[in-house]
């Protein structure tokens, strides 16, 4: 038989080998869980970038080859769209992923209109701070001028551009003298420069960004360098300003091409190139009334300011180390309305309490086999809300509107617009894999596929109204507007 003080000094020591097996068996099954790493988010958005306009998207004589890496080193995305091929639209609609007539914004806002994205909104900004990003915009807003509606009001820590486009100055080739105001540049809310010599602006939109990449290293962050450029007055710096062999426009992508380079040179340094999503597109397609001093569609039909593709498809490529694929090409329709809820998804964010239009298109951008678009359309809007154009699969439809075009005539030199003629669109359909080009109208032929698009542009004008048919939509939302 044991003696008492035996067994007591048993049971203590089996007590103690139990208690660290449970204290080992508890810390190598993850009980104390290793923090969620939220992927950076940098999108970076060109103004009147035409998709014919990169190297990658067979640009000829300007050279892009930072652009061209992520191309190579991620996915470039053939079928990528706008909501609306102008700027306050189209940001609208990117940074909130609703069409923009649900939120009130038509085409391109004045320097004197009190109307802007309204502060009940969400941006992408807004819907990244709930999980704790830094955020930050550098370039151009154009979603309101008054100080309440600039981005510091819209989610974003910091800002520092132009409130506006870069066109909308005393210096406006075709405006009346009075127009416009001097062009301010405006960092926080504060204006600091009137009239910035614009050569310069590339630059300094990428030093602040890539400052900010820097100081945000410990956390995650959402950087929108919205480049002013290529949008008239075009400007490069001395150091790229005769380089390509396109002339000053060539200069000008050359110069955005070295910005992306710094960007993504910024994140190497800073070890932040396998946590980062990096996407790079455009507002809308070539303002081609400008001649030499804008861009090109590429294969597609016109540009700025009409639904043809030449308008609305845009040059976009993303790079995200083992998380999007490299060297891919993915011709799935996409639009930037879906950016926002996709961000939401891969950040573990919740959606806007108000309801948007974009979908989760990760699947897509993953590059998972078979995954397909979830949208049964998409919708393209002009002008004070008129729908015209629906597209469904491979599947185009336009509805009777009066659009613009050059009728195959040159644009204008110098920095000066040509004048456009109007262009009579009637019913017209047109299969986009097909036909890219948009050159066969087979409306006649192809009498199910048009019943079909004609019901998806009535649900549309039900839910976001129609100014042409004067349908007013059960969904549709006031801008924000200043007294
Ligand atoms: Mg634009």
């Amino acid at each position: 038989m044991e003696s008492p003080r035996v067994v007591s000094g048993w049971r203590w020591r089996l007590a103690w080998i139990l208690g660290w097996c449970v204290f080992w068996a508890t810390n190598a099954s993850g009980a104390a869980p290793a923090p969620v790493r939220l992927p950076n988010v940098v999108l970076i958005f060109c103004d009147d970038l035409g998709w014919g306009d990169v190297g990658c998207f067979g640009a000829k004589g300007i050279r892009t080859p930072n652009i061209d890496s992520m191309a190579r080193r991620g996915t470039k995305f053939t079928s990528f769209h706008v909501a609306q091929a102008v700027c306050s639209a189209s940001r609208a609609a990117l940074l909130t992923g609703c069409y923009p007539n649900r939120l009130g914004i038509h085409g391109a806002l004045g320097p004197n209109q009190k109307i802007g994205l309204h502060p009940e909104e969400m941006t992408i900004a807004e819907v990244l701070k709930t999980r704790g990003y830094a955020t930050a915009m550098f370039g151009k807003w154009h979603l309101g001028r008054p100080a309440e509606l600039l981005p510091i009001r819209q989610g974003f820590d910091e800002y520092f551009g132009l409130p506006y486009s870069n066109d909308m100055w005393p210096r406006h080739p075709s405006a009346q003298t009075g127009t416009y105001p001097p062009l301010p540049l405006i960092d926080g809310d504060r204006v600091v420069e009137e009239m910035p010599d614009q050569s310069r602006l590339t630059q300094r939109y990428t030093e602040r960004a890539v400052d900010f990449i820097g100081r945000s290293a410990g956390k995650p962050f959402f950087l929108y360098l919205a480049h002013s450029m290529p949008h008239v007055p075009i400007f490069a710096s001395e150091r790229f300003a005769g380089r390509s062999k396109r002339g000053l426009f060539g200069d000008v992508i050359e110069e955005l091409d070295w910005s992306v380079g710094e960007v993504l040179k910024a994140l190497r340094r800073h070890g932040l190139e396998d946590n980062t999503l990096v996407l790079f597109t455009s507002d809308n397609g070539p303002w081609l009334s400008y001649g030499h001093h804008a861009g090109g569609a590429g294969p597609f039909r016109e540009g700025k300011g009409t639904s043809f593709e030449g308008g609305i498809r845009v040059p976009c490529v993303m790079q995200w180390p083992g998380r999007i694929p490299e060297g891919r090409v993915c011709d799935t329709p996409l639009m930037t309305i879906d950016v926002l809820p996709t961000l939401a998804g891969l950040a573990g964010a919740a959606l806007p309490p108000r309801k948007i239009d974009g979908m989760d298109v990760w699947p897509i951008l993953r590059g998972v086999p078979g995954a397909t678009n979830p949208h049964p359309a998409y919708f393209t809007y002009y002008n004070q809300g008129d729908l015209i154009a629906v597209t469904s699969g491979d599947w185009k439809l336009f509805l009777p509107h009066v659009s613009q075009t050059l009728a195959g005539g040159s644009g204008g030199t110098n920095g000066a617009p040509a004048r456009y003629r109007a262009l009579r669109v009637g019913l017209e359909l047109y299969n986009l894999r097909q036909d890219p080009g948009e050159t066969r109208d087979l409306a006649a032929e192809e009498p199910e596929v048009l019943s079909r698009m004609l019901l998806l542009a009535e649900e549309a004008r039900l839910d976001l109204g129609d100014a042409r048919t004067r349908r007013v939509g059960s969904g549709v939302r006031e801008p924000g507007r200043v007294p």
